[in-house]
Order: structure tokens, then sequence, then C-alpha cells
């Protein structure tokens, strides 16, 4: 299949987890894919590489999602190297997990930069070439938390809060261009970010889990094609789950 042939895409965040996933699938159906990271590392390098691979443009580029300074200089580089944007996929995040009565400024004011304000930074960088070009798609990666809340969460679930009215506003400003902008919910999904967790906390959450079962970084992915892809092409505003079923 060739989903995104002929497409450029932009996925932030993506030398592991899940934007990696996101990237590699977008590579196999076709689109051109270039992709940010705090640093352009080993992981960056194989991912760059293994796009390359499947006959497509990879390129990585070391740039902090949550400055705005830095978003626009590295759009502006991926417009140059690539011609245009069609596709944006808002990933890169962090966890800074605690009670809030434990909570400092600082760990706030992270996790809000980076999950939030970088869903900003790259969508403001990029509605300029969308809108002339009269299509594009936006995939902004939320979460479960920021529907139903989660205690020790309380920054990730404002922040994944933030993304879905951000989503949904995005929606309604850029529709009568043909650009659409989505999120993307997913649940307990195994990476390093989840990684961390105590044993007992992920068997938790897999007995509270219809499905039975975390979900893949490429389950993610799947669900991140169709949004991006024209089998979406009346999808707009739109929260979809990648869960396994859990209850928000
Ligand atoms: P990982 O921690 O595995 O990967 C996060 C990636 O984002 C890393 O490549 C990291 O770079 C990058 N990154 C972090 N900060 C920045 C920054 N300031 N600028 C650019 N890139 C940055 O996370 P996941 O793959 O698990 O998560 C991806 C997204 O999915 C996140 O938005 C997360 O909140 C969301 N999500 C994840 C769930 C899960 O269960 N895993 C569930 C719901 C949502 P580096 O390698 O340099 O650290």
């Amino acid at each position: 299949m060739s989903l995104l042939k002929g497409k450029n895409a932009i996925v932030t965040g993506a030398a592991r987890g899940i934007g990696r996933a996101i990237a590699i699938r977008f590579a196999q159906e076709g689109a051109n894919v270039a992709f940010t990271d705090l640093a352009v590392d080993d992981n960056a390098k194989e991912v760059e590489k293994i796009i390359n691979d499947s006959g497509v443009k990879g390129k990585a580029y070391a740039s902090d999602a949550s400055s705005f300074t830095e978003t626009a200089k590295v759009v502006d580089e991926i417009v140059k190297d690539f011609g245009t944007v069609d596709i944006l996929v808002n990933n890169a995040g962090i966890t800074m997990d605690t009670l809030l009565m434990r909570m400092t400024e600082e760990q706030w004011d992270k996790v809000i930069n980076i999950n939030l304000k970088s869903v900003f930074n790259f969508t403001k960088a990029v509605q300029m070439t969308m809108l002339k070009q009269r299509s594009g798609s936006i995939i902004n990666i939320s979460s479960v938390v920021g529907v139903s809340g989660n205690a020790g969460q309380a920054n990730y679930s404002a922040s994944k809060a933030g993304i879905i009215g951000f989503t949904k506003s995005v929606a309604r400003e850029l529709g009568s261009r043909n650009v659409r902008c989505n999120a993307v919910a997913p649940g307990y999904i195994i990476t390093e970010m989840t990684d961390k967790l105590p044993e007992e906390v992920k068997k938790q959450w897999e007995d509270q889990i219809p499905l039975k079962r975390g979900g893949t970084p490429e389950d993610v992915a799947d669900a991140v094609l169709f949004l991006a892809s024209d089998l979406s092409s009346y999808v707009t505003g739109q929260v979809l789950g990648v869960c396994g079923g859990m209850k928000t």
C-alpha cells in the first residue's frame, strides 16, 4: 500500500517510542519524513537510516519542540529541504509524575511547555504552508488521561487536555482551507515512558483494559496513519482513542 505516496511529513520527538513507529510507518507508506528530537543521536540516526532504506527521503533535525524560535527555524529549514509540508504529527512529550502536593513550579512548567506549547509552536510554524496549498493534516498526540485525569499526573493530564481543546479549535479555524486537525489519545502503550512504572501499576493497567494487553507503538502509528492519509478526508476535530477499550 502507498497511502502517503509523495507526501511530506514532520514528526516531532521521533528518535524513540511512538514517534519512531509513526515515522517508520509513514515511510513504509511512501511519505518523505522529516523528524525532530532533542539531539541527533544514535537512535535518531538509526530511524533516519530505516526511513531512507524504505526508498523515501528521511532527515533528523535537532530541535527543542518547547522553544518557539527553535521551532520556527527548524520548520523553515525543513520546508527548504523538502519543499512543502503535508502532514504534521505533534508527538514530542514527557512525564514528570508526582502528587500535586509535591509538584514544583518547574515540573508544571516543563511538562506544559514540552507537551502543550510545542503543539502551538509547530502548528503555528506550518500553518501558512498548509493554508496556501489548501490541504494538510495535523495530528496531535494527546492521552486518555487528558480526558479522564489521573492522580499523580496533574501537569501531564492538563497538558494533554489542553491539546484536545487546541485540536478542536484549530479544526474549526482551518477547516475551510481543507486543513484537518485531529488528536489521538493513546492508553497504556509499552515504551520507555511507561517502562519506568512499577510492575504492579503495569499489571493494574493491563487488568483494566478490555483487550487485556498494553498497546504497542505500532498500534498508535496505524491510527495516526489513518488520520494522516486521505482515508480520513472527512474527519476533523476528533479525538481517536487507541487504548484497547479503556474506560476514560
Ligand atoms: P518516549 O519517552 O519513549 O519518547 C519521547 C520522545 O520525545 C523521545 O524521542 C524524546 O527525545 C522526545 N522529546 C522529549 N522532549 C522533547 C523536546 N523538548 N523536543 C523534541 N523532542 C523531545 O515517549 P512515548 O513514545 O511513550 O510518547 C510519545 C507521545 O505519546 C508523548 O506525547 C506521550 O505523552 C504520548 N503518550 C504516550 C503514552 C504511553 O503509554 N507511552 C500514552 C499516551 C500518550 P529524547 O530521546 O532526546 O529524550
